[in-house]
Order: C-alpha cells, then structure tokens, then sequence
C-alpha cells in the first residue's frame, strides 16, 4: 500500500515537475515576430488570427460605400497639445506614449463614444516600396501610423491609420520626429518627456477642415489579433521622401507590417465617393480609344495593301 502512495506522490510531482520544465518552452511557442515566427504562423499559436474580420485589409475604392451619414471625424488634442511624451521600442515597432492625464481624443463619425488615445506606433519596410499595413486598390506606402484609443464604456478599440506616401523632396514637418524616432532603435533604447507636434504627423487638412476618412471593423494587426478594433483610415497620405525613410534601416527590426487580410463579408464604407469609379471610366476611355487608333491603324494597312495589290495588278 506504501509503494502505492509512493508511486501516486512520485507520479504527481513527477508530472508536476514536468509542467514546470515545459512551461517556458510553451511560453516561447506563444513568441511572435516578423522574420522566423511571422505572419504565416501566427494563425497557428493565436487563434483569433485566423478570424473572419482581420486586419489590415486592402481597400478597394470600387467597392467602397458611400456613406452620407457618416458625419464629421473630431480629432481632439491633435493640434496644439502641450504635452510630453515617452518613446519606446516594444521589440515590434517603436510605441509613442502620451502622458497620463493628456486628452487626445477621436470622437465622433459614428463611433459610439469619445475614444482616448492610449499610444501611438508605427509600421515600416524593408524597403521604400513596403511598410504600410492596408493598401488602397492594391498599392503599398512605405509608411503607416497607428492612433489607437480607447475607452472606458466598452472593451473596442478606436485606430486610425495614417498612411505615408513616397515624395522625391523631404517633407520637412517629420524632421523633428524622426530626430526622435532614429535614437529608438530597440528594447534598450528609450525617451521621455519628449515634446512632440503630432499635427505634423497627419496630412493637411482640406478648404472644409474635414477629414476625408474609410471605415471597417476589423483586428489587432499583431497577435493576439483580437477583432476588436473600428478602423478608420485617413483617405490622404503624408508625403516622406526616401532619405527620411532611411532612419529605420539602423533600427533592430527590420520590417513590420502584416499582409492584407480577406475582408470576407466586410464592407468598408467612407464618407467622401471615391473617385476610382471616375479613373475607370478614364481607364475605359482610354482604352476605347488605343483600341480605336489601334482599329485605324489596321484599316489604314488594309487600304494601303488593297492599293498596292491593286496597282500591282
Ligand atoms: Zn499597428
């Protein structure tokens, strides 16, 4: 009976033991990155990755919906804050952090509450031809910020993404964040209380002052990828130019930005009408009229060996 209890107690610490040792191995498994553990397995050890409403996603303005309803984006704080800032390097992307008691908020446009700004990171290439997380009908920017908020009402997310588009000409308004930005390079690298102007890190705004914007519910774009997330994504790019770009080569991770997702039975809906529709009709026109030239050309040909067989005869 004694070598019973024995054996059960050696099994149980045993086995208990054997937790223990595996447990930091099951920890590593969780481990993600953008090289050996990238996108591709993400879906296997995190499971809302392999969700139906993921992000990023491609827009594509064709199948875009108007929506007249969706009323003016309120970006409060974004211009003319007086506060600091804490810059650090999570060991994915670099995380701009307000301080605590700063009130920048995104309200308004359909979404349900007032949404605080918790930080704000960035997604970058390997190259000036990738880097951005959506694309618009299919084309990448070699740059994308994300605004992310929250609030205390519910657990959903408030992003807004901020596209770069690549300029021949420095855009001198990102100088002095990308000052700041070139000194983070990994997780031993950090800043604080830095002032930072982050109206400079949005695009200009129009005659109107309104912001011309795309909408869809989506994701996290990094594990654990919960679909949480209402996304807004500025129609307008900010112009960067390739030299400027240069201050993420020297920074430990190399690229960042997960591959489009399918939208599945999304819609994205905007509150401005793309103008795809228009450059199609521009793409059509052009083509009927190439094809038109081209139909010219063969009957010119046509007549021109009609005439020669002719005076040959
Ligand atoms: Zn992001």
């Amino acid at each position: 009976m004694n070598k019973i209890i024995v054996c059960l107690l050696f099994s149980v610490f045993s086995r208990l033991f054997a937790d223990i040792a595996s447990t930091p191995a099951s920890g590593h498994s969780k481990h993600w990155d953008y090289e050996r553990n990238g996108p591709d397995t993400w879906l296997h050890k995190f499971d809302h990755c392999k969700g139906k409403s993921q992000s990023p996603i491609d827009i594509q303005t064709s199948q875009v919906r108007y929506d007249s309803k969706l009323d003016n984006l309120n970006l409060t704080g974004y211009t003319n804050i007086n506060t600091t800032w804490n810059i650090t390097h999570n060991g994915h992307t670099i995380v701009v952090t307000p301080s605590k008691r700063t009130k920048i908020s995104m309200s308004g446009a359909k979404l349900m509450d007032v949404f605080n700004l918790l930080h704000f990171h960035i997604h970058w290439g390997l190259n000036v031809y990738q880097g951005s997380e959506h694309t618009i009908d299919g084309q990448k920017y070699p740059l994308e910020i994300h605004f992310v908020h929250n609030t205390t009402s519910n657990s959903r997310l408030a992003a807004l993404g901020v596209l770069y588009k690549l300029e021949p000409t420095d855009n001198v308004q990102l100088n002095d964040f990308l000052d700041i930005i070139s000194k983070i390079l990994n997780e031993t690298t950090m800043i604080e209380q830095q002032v930072i102007d982050i109206s400079k890190l949005l695009p200009p705004r129009n005659k109107t002052n309104s912001l011309r914007f795309y909408r869809y519910n989506g994701s996290l774009t990094t594990p654990p990828c919960n679909e949480a997330v209402t996304w807004t994504l500025l129609e307008y790019p900010v112009p960067i130019s390739a030299r400027q770009l240069q201050v993420f080569q020297h920074n430990s991770v190399r690229w960042n930005f997960r591959p489009i997702q399918k939208l599945h039975t999304r819609h994205v809906i905007a509150n401005f009408k793309p103008e795809s529709v228009n450059n199609e009709d521009k793409h059509c026109a052009c083509e009927t009229k190439n094809n038109g030239i081209k139909l010219n050309y063969t009957i010119m040909f046509l007549l021109a060996s009609l005439f020669i067989n002719f005076l040959n005869v």
